[in-house]
């Protein structure tokens, strides 16, 4: 086994849970991986730390994992515990969840979304995907839930491959599930992600629940999460604004699938930084801003968050007197404390004053780990504007 040694006190933090430790933090100490990621033993002055994996190919070169041996009674184990914490999940009227949330299941780099029969893999980069695909892994999952028929991988080294790697072949690549009893259909090969933002799922039922008789519109939509609960919630209107022209068509498809009123919804493909700066006058009842990540590292964090007070004021500027602001963030550099700051900016900037009925996150299926609050990446907030 590769054998690493700590340059930094980490040791505290590592015993908490924070999983992560950058290649300028540790020593190689034994052992040759020959360039590939390989399970180590990271150690200090003290002795052993705890276990994880060495990735010589990447900055994040050490990721702790809660095993002490790989085996296949430890991997059963973890990924039951995974399973049994998402019981709430599994419902009739849900069958869509993220059953391995990396970092926040000890599974580090590892992720794995179930829709209906369909588990699908994901790996953050071609170090963890190389190490999670030499493991039985898919063989584990298959085996969990008699539900699940087949396990795919959705490459994000390969773009766009999608390969079987256990159970059924696949009979299409477009698939359906349900969430609060609300269908969606996705292309597993053009989706974003593994298919679909499965974060949002208790904040979409929020955002049903306030919907009824409104004028709501969706920026930054992707395929229609928000637009479907808010017609299932009874809006007179729902728009869907998003750059990707296929995200958009399947937002009409994943309208249609729940029998809502053709006319209700309308979707637009367009950039909906100026599409917001542009309008002046919506008058929207309610609208919900969910945009990209607009931070990759660090460094850019001041840019950041300039680009989202803009974009929140632009927003707000186009909600009507009384009506509903959504903002969302899914950056893991911008924290809540950021985020409430962020909002108020923008408010100010638009000329725009309110009051705050919700601030939430991920769903229970993304736990983090408590030392790393980096994970805890999705912020939810509603405003009611005066
Ligand atoms: N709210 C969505 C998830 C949004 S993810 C849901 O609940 O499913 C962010 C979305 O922003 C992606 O669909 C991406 O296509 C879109 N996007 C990225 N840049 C954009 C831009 N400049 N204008 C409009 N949409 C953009």
């Amino acid at each position: 086994m590769v054998k690493l040694k700590l340059t930094r006190a980490l040791r505290k933090k590592l015993k908490q849970g924070n999983p992560w430790v950058y290649k300028d933090a540790f020593q190689v100490i034994k052992g040759d991986s020959k360039g590939k990621p390989a399970f180590a033993s990271m150690t200090d002055p003290k002795g052993e730390v705890c276990k994880g994996v060495y990735d010589p190919t990447s900055r994040l070169g050490f990721r702790a994992l809660n095993f002490k041996s790989l085996s296949v009674e430890e991997l059963k184990a973890e990924l039951n515990r995974a399973y049994r914490i998402r019981k709430a999940l599994r419902r009739e009227k849900t069958n869509a969840y993220r059953l391995i949330a990396g970092e926040g299941d000890g599974f580090s780099g590892f992720i794995c979304d179930v829709y209906g029969g369909i588990a699908v893999f994901q790996f953050d980069g071609e170090g963890m995907e190389r190490f999670w695909l030499e493991l039985p892994m898919a063989d584990l999952v298959l085996n969990l839930d008699e539900r699940i028929k087949t396990v795919v991988l959705k490459s994000r080294v390969n773009k766009n491959e999608l390969k079987v790697l256990a159970g059924d072949e696949l009979e299409s690549h477009i698939i359906r599930f349900k969430e609060n009893d609300v269908t969606f259909e996705t292309d597993l090969v053009k989706a974003q992600k593994t298919g679909f933002f499965l974060d949002q799922r208790d904040n979409r039922e929020y955002v049903k629940n306030l919907s009824e008789g409104k004028t709501v519109w969706n920026i930054f939509s992707y395929t229609g999460g928000f637009s479907v609960y808010a017609g299932v919630g009874g809006a007179k209107k729902v728009y869907s604004v998003d750059i990707s022209e296929g995200a958009i068509e399947q937002s009409v498809v994943n309208w249609k699938i729940n029998d809502l009123f053709e006319d209700g919804h309308e979707g637009l493909a367009c950039d909906a930084f100026e599409f917001l700066k542009a309008e002046k006058k919506l008058k929207a009842d309610v609208l919900i801003v969910d945009p990209p990540s607009m931070t990759s590292s660090r460094d850019s964090k001041g840019m950041a968050f300039k680009k989202y007070v803009n974009l929140f004021s632009d927003a707000a500027r186009n909600v009507r007197r009384g009506g509903d602001l959504i903002l969302s963030s899914c950056s893991s550099h911008i924290s809540f404390e950021d985020f409430k700051e962020i909002a108020s900016e923008a408010l100010s900037q638009a000329n725009k004053k309110g009051r705050v009925l919700r601030v939430s996150g991920q769903g229970l299926d993304h736990p983090y780990p408590h030392a790393c609050e980096e994970l805890r990446y999705l912020k939810f907030m509603h405003i009611n504007l005066d």
